[in-house]
Order: C-alpha cells, then sequence, then structure tokens
C-alpha cells in the first residue's frame, strides 16, 4: 500500500531558537510513523534543519524555487543550490506565491519541471478560490492549474506530488469538509490518470486547515494520500497526532 505524506509548510514562521524547540519536539515524538514525513521551510534555515533532521525520518523541503537553472536572477534560488542540503520535496504553485507574486500556471508548470530535472520532488499546488467555488467553477480550475503541469511535465509527471488546497480553506480554521476534499481528489486522480499509466502511485494531498481534529476523516477518503499542513506543522504535538492519523 502506497505511504501517505505529511508534509508541514512553516510558510515565513520560525526563528534559529524556535525552529530548533520545535524540530526536537518532533523527533523526539515521532519514531517510526507509518508515513513518510517532510517540513518544509523557509530557505534561510535549511542548513540548521538539515544539520537537525540529520539521519532522522523527517525529510527536508523549500517553499518555493527559480524555474531558472541560474545567472542574473537577482533573490531567486536555484534547486541546484537547494538539492545542496539534502532537499527532498519542493512546494510550487502555492496559492500565496499565486496570489501575491502573480506566479501563472505556465511559471508553476515550469518550477515543477526545474525541481524534477534536479532530483526534487515538486509538491505542485492546486484550489480554487471561494468565489470561483461559489459560481461552479471548481473542478475547471484545478484541472486548468493541474493540466498546465502535466503539458509541461510529459511523462515525468507520475514523479510529483500534488496538493489540493482549497484558497478558502488556507489558514482559515475552515477546512473542507471529506466528502468535498474527496470528490475534488477525485476528478485529480482521474485527470492523472488520463495523462499517466502511473497515475495511482502519485501523491494527492490535501491542504487546508488540517489539523489533529480534522486529519481523520481527511486522510481515511479513498483518494487522500496525505496532508500539506501550514498552521498546525508550527506545534509538534499537532504536527504528531496527524502523522499518527496518517500511520
Ligand atoms: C498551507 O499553507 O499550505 C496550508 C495548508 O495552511 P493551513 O494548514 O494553515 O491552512
Amino acid at each position: 500500500m502506497k505511504k501517505k505524506l505529511i508534509a508541514g509548510n512553516w510558510k515565513m514562521n520560525g526563528s534559529l531558537a524556535v525552529n530548533e524547540v520545535l524540530l526536537k519536539a518532533m523527533l523526539a515524538g515521532v519514531g517510526r510513523p507509518g508515513c513518510q514525513v517532510a517540513v518544509c521551510v523557509p530557505a534561510v534555515y535549511l542548513a540548521q534543519c538539515q544539520a537537525l533532521l540529520a539521519g532522522s525520518v523527517i525529510e527536508l523541503g523549500a517553499q518555493d524555487v527559480s524555474s531558472h537553472e541560474s545567472g542574473a536572477y537577482t533573490g531567486e534560488i536555484s534547486p541546484a543550490m537547494l538539492k545542496e542540503f539534502g532537499l527532498r520535496y519542493v512546494i510550487v504553485g502555492h496559492s500565496e506565491r499565486r496570489q501575491y507574486h502573480g506566479e501563472t500556471d505556465e511559471l508553476v508548470a515550469a518550477k515543477a519541471q526545474r525541481a524534477l530535472s534536479t532530483g526534487i520532488t515538486p509538491i505542485v499546488c492546486v484550489g480554487e478560490t471561494l468565489a470561483e467555488r461559489e459560481a461552479g467553477h471548481t473542478e475547471d480550475v484545478v484541472k486548468r492549474q493541474l493540466a498546465a503541469v502535466i503539458h509541461t511535465n510529459g511523462h515525468c509527471i507520475s514523479e510529483v506530488v500534488v496538493a489540493y488546497e482549497p484558497v478558502w480553506a488556507i489558514g482559515t480554521g475552515l477546512s473542507a469538509t471529506a466528502e468535498q476534499a474527496q470528490q475534488v481528489h477525485a476528478v485529480l486522480r482521474a485527470q492523472l490518470k488520463a495523462a499517466s499509466p502511473n497515475a495511482d502511485r502519485i501523491k494527492l494531498l490535501y491542504g487546508g486547515s488540517m489539523n489533529a481534529a480534522n486529519a481523520q476523516s481527511l486522510l481515511s477518503q479513498a483518494d487522500i494520500d496525505g496532508g500539506l499542513i501550514g498552521g498546525a506543522s508550527l506545534k509538534a504535538s499537532d504536527f504528531l497526532t496527524i502523522i499518527a492519523a496518517a500511520s
């Protein structure tokens, strides 16, 4: 059976002191989980987190990556640079990047491609806004976002992780219900199946106010293969409860 993946997204949170306390608490409680675990940390803390997580079951991720290989792109970080810190995952196309940094479907797809070509697994985020859901456009939006990634990445699509993150559920405390999430995951799975004979092995994560209380019901859905966790990944006990629910 496919192992689930629980990935924390710290967003722009943390400090050297706070990260150390958080990771040490996670390491003390994580044991040998029955799922995969990762934390996606701010880039400036990769070296610190790499050292703290060395030899552990918790893998390291970043929150964004450049679509370029190298060169005059001030402020950007290439996948090769990330890879030097033993990175396994990078989030691409988070709704906060799409919304505040104008990232397009095509740019997100190019970032996923660049990560894959460097041996880093992109966690590609898709999701609709509240207005799009209320207008009945949820399926169209997530399919359009995923189609760009499929188009650019061809047969490599089976190497990505996809995270369905309804924008209205992120950081709001208002999670999608398990049924709402499963419904969209089934749509994404069907789209991936049409694109790849290996679609069944692609992990489809749910993200959006997943927490210690609702993780079990979300993670028990047929097409939900794990979670991308924001707020609840900043509290060791909550994150560990979610890991236990996925194990
Ligand atoms: C996220 O930022 O990816 C996320 C899911 O956040 P939260 O869990 O806080 O809603």
